[in-house]
């Protein structure tokens, strides 16, 4: 059943590209580097907005929101900062238009602003501009803070989900006392997106450190969580940044210790965006369409009637009402589709595409026999069960399929980390199989640089797990005392 799709084998990007369509998710959008993202595809980001949510809220966290402006002059405070995100702002210099008299609306020069505003491209220094009112002694912090949002960032090389010119994230700003508290942070909040994107996404995920070449732009250190798509590039998934005292000193926010000493405030900050959407259709579907984990999936059983009569129609319904009402008690959203403008063949194809992660099936046979017929979409099996108790096999059997998309991604991700001794290992590593490459690299940018140059594999992070050893850089020959994960990413 070709559905119109690409095959991943074919041409992935493509493959990616017809599945976001045709599955209605994301469409692009008549202003470059934009998209809309449809119904289907929303339901699936608000389920993840959903479970973070709730995560950031038992970690002690509040909702906020601050302005989508930032003046210029606070954007430019911190001095990495704005070099930064500088080549990627949009700028508001006029508030109004004009006819000019011909029937041409033009941008009226009279209504120049005094002060040009930046469409936030992120919001430490409007934030940080703020927490200055807000702190004055150690009995103000911590400020645990976050904020959903969309956000814009001038991508020349823009793909849906995976890197657009808006987007949406949350992004957490936190301000503590002490570098220690801060630090803490940025690492709980690292593990609370890592927890999230093997138990909820069911993608697995390394948690590591960025070098410095790949540092958030004012960051002293910025932690990432790392995943593997099925073409073998890495995709980083999220990150958590420690600031340091660094915004604290750019907009002066400064407090009093239990000891009476003024000090300047520690921060982090983290985000993750809906390119999240794009790690899960990556990481799991294939050729007919999404594989949705049971835990994200807007629909997560459907339920088909197949029938000739009204009378056998009847039958079907009545069960299906009884059967639907116990399973929506159980938490399972459930749809029946009996649509008679459709036949079951064709549905069976739609909801395959949408990545449905169970399917049930019932026509007069079934009834006669007490039966139905399931279809699991991750692995494509069909089975003939009792009706009898039924919700409670379908409930466990979501737990089953989640926990199976889970290792079959965890174990394409092991199978594609490679340890290699030498760069000609290490290109035919890239050229090959794809993935992580692990190896020993010297610590210095320039290394890194020229690497990337000559294979376009970055340094993808350093694990938090690293083992010390001794060794020498397969580029350069000098010493190194760990190994890193190199990869091609998206
Ligand atoms: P950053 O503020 O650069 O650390 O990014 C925060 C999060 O947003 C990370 O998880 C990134 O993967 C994600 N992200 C960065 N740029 C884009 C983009 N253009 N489109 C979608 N997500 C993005």
């Amino acid at each position: 059943m070709s559905k119109g799709i690409t095959s991943r084998g074919e041409d992935y990007s493509q493959w990616y590209n017809d599945l976001v369509v045709k599955a209605d998710l994301a469409e692009h959008s008549a202003v470059r580097g934009c998209m809309v993202i449809k119904p289907y595809g929303y339901a699936i980001w608000e389920r993840m907005q959903a479970v973070l949510d709730k995560r950031f809220k038992e970690t002690g966290h509040s909702n906020a929101y601050f302005p989508l402006f930032i003046p210029k002059s606070f954007f430019s405070k911190e001095a990495s900062h704005v070099e930064g995100f500088a080549t990627e702002c949009a700028v508001v210099t006029h508030y109004r238009l004009k006819n000019d008299g011909t029937g041409n609306i033009i941008v009226d020069e009279e209504a120049k602003l005094e002060e040009e505003l930046i469409v936030r491209p992120t919001s430490e220094t409007i934030i940080w501009n703020t927490y200055r009112g807000w702190v004055e002694s150690y009995r103000d912090l911590p400020i645990l803070v976050n904020q959903w949002a969309n956000v814009v960032r001038w991508e020349m090389r823009t793909r849906l989900f995976l890197r657009t010119a808006e987007f949406l994230w949350q992004e957490g700003h936190t301000a503590h006392a002490t570098e220690a508290e801060a630090i803490e942070e940025a690492e709980r909040m690292l593990d609370v997106y890592a927890e999230f994107a093997e138990g909820t996404l069911a993608v697995p995920v390394i948690r590591g450190r960025k070098t410095e070449n790949e540092r958030f732009a004012g960051a002293l250190d910025t932690y990432c969580i790392e995943a593997l798509m099925q073409d073998g590039k890495a995709l980083q998934a999220g990150t958590s940044h420690f600031l340091g005292q660094n915004f604290a000193k750019a907009f002066d926010v400064k407090f009093t210790s239990k000891e009476g000493k003024l000090d300047h405030v520690w921060a982090t900050s983290w985000g993750v965006s809906t390119r999240l959407m794009g790690a899960l259709i990556m990481a799991h579907s294939d050729d007919q369409g999404l594989v949705l984990p049971p835990k994200l999936a807007p629909i997560q059983i459907v339920i088909v009637p197949i029938f000739r009569t009204e009378e056998e129609k009847q039958a079907i319904d009545n069960y299906v009402d009884a059967l639907s009402s116990e399973l929506k008690g159980r938490d399972i959203s459930v749809k029946y589709d009996d649509r008679d403008t459709q036949r079951p063949g064709f549905k069976f194809a739609e909801w395959e595409l949408k990545g449905v992660p169970l399917r049930i099936a019932l026509g007069a046979r079934d009834m006669a026999n007490g039966t139905v017929e399931l279809a699991r979409r991750d692995n494509q099996t069909k089975e003939t069960v009792s009706q009898e108790g039924l919700a409670d096999y379908v409930v466990a059997l979501l737990d089953e399929i989640q926990e199976a998309i889970y290792t079959k991604a965890l174990t394409f991700r092991d199978e594609h980390i490679t340890p290699v001794e030498s760069y000609d290992e290490f290109k035919s590593v890239l050229d090959g199989k794809g993935g992580f490459v692990s190896c020993h690299w010297d610590g210095t940018v320039e290394t890194e640089k020229r690497v990337k140059e000559e294979t376009k594999a970055t340094i993808r992070c350093i694990p938090l797990d690293v083992k010390e050893e001794e060794g020498i850089c397969i580029f350069t020959g000098k010493p190194s005392r760990h190994r890193v994960l190199f990869a091609k990413a998206y």
